[in-house]
C-alpha cells in the first residue's frame, strides 16, 4: 500500500533553516549547511529539514496521534546537516523526541543571542571549565588545557590517589592491631574468659588477614575519595611539559 508522507512545504523548510542561522541544530555539530559550489552559479547545500516525529508510518519516532497537518508543521521539524539527520534516524532510542526538541530550542536560542550582537561565551555553548592558570575554556572531558598544557584531573591526581591508599592502609592496619590487642583483654576482664593476646591466631593467619584487610581498605578509601572529588570542578595541574 502506498505510504503517505507528510512533507514540509518549501516555505516551512526555508523558515526552519533561517531560524537557526543556517547552522545544523545539533549543539555538538553546529556546522554551516550551505556554502559556495565550484560552479559560480550554484551553492552547495548540506542542510536537511528533518522530521522530529516521522513523516510516515514505520518511520523513526512516528506518532500516530498527530494529524497530517501537525506532522508537516514547522513545530515537527528541525534543521540539521545531512550527517546529523542520518544520525537521529539511525537510533531513535538515543535521539528521542525530547532530546531533539531541546537541540532545536538551544540552537534557536544561540542564533537569537548571535543576531542580537551578543557575544556567545564558550560556557554558554558548551559544558566545561575555565583554566585557573591561563583562563582558556576547556570542554568537559578534555584532559589537557590547550592554553597552557596543564593536566586536567576530574577525580584524584595520581599523587592524591597514592596518598589516599596510604592513609587507608595505615588507618586500617592500626585499627586491626589495636582491636586484636585490646579485644582479648577487654573480653577477659568483662566476661571472665581467658583469650590470649591476638586471640591466639597463628602468626601467618594474623599476618595474611591483616595484609588483605589493609590493602583492600587502602583501595576502598582511595576510590571513595576519587568519587568525592569527581563531584567538584576538576583540578588543573601545571605540568612539566
Ligand atoms: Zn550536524
Ligand atoms: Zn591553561
Amino acid at each position: 500500500m502506498y505510504n503517505k508522507r507528510d512533507e514540509f512545504t518549501e516555505k516551512t523548510k526555508k523558515i526552519m533553516q533561517q531560524r537557526v542561522g543556517n547552522c545544523c541544530s545539533n549543539p555538538h555539530c553546529r556546522c554551516l549547511t550551505t556554502g559556495p559550489n565550484h560552479n559560480p552559479e550554484k551553492a552547495t547545500n548540506i542542510g536537511v529539514a528533518a522530521h522530529i516525529t516521522a513523516a510516515s508510518e514505520n518511520g523513526p519516532r512516528y506518532d500516530a496521534s498527530l494529524s497530517s497537518e501537525d506532522r508537516s508543521s514547522i513545530l515537527n521539524g528541525i534543521w540539521l546537516c545531512q550527517n546529523c539527520s542520518k544520525l537521529i534516524d539511525s537510533d531513535q532510542n538515543t535521539y528521542t523526541v525530547g532530546l531533539i526538541q531541546r537541540w532545536k530550542a538551544h540552537s534557536e536560542e544561540m542564533t537569537r543571542l548571535s543576531i542580537e550582537g551578543r557575544e556567545l561565551k564558550p560556557d554558554q555553548q558548551y559544558e566545561g571549565y575555565f583554566c585557573p592558570h591561563c583562563d582558556t575554556f576547556c570542554k568537559t572531558g578534555v584532559s589537557v588545557c590547550l592554553g597552557c598544557n596543564s593536566d586536567i584531573y576530574y577525580g584524584s591526581t595520581p599523587a592524591a590517589w597514592r596518598q589516599d591508599v596510604q592513609i587507608g592502609m595505615m588507618t586500617s592496619a592500626l585499627l586491626y592491631i589495636a582491636i586484636l590487642l585490646f579485644l582479648p583483654d577487654h573480653l577477659n576482664s568483662q566476661i571472665n574468659t581467658s583469650f590470649p593476646l591476638f586471640l591466639g591466631l597463628p602468626f601467618m593467619v594474623f599476618f595474611i588477614t591483616g595484609a588483605t584487610i589493609t590493602i583492600l581498605s587502602g583501595i576502598w578509601f582511595a576510590k571513595k575519595k576519587d568519587t568525592e572529588r569527581r563531584s567538584n570542578p576538576p583540578l588543573f595541574v601545571r605540568g612539566r611539559h
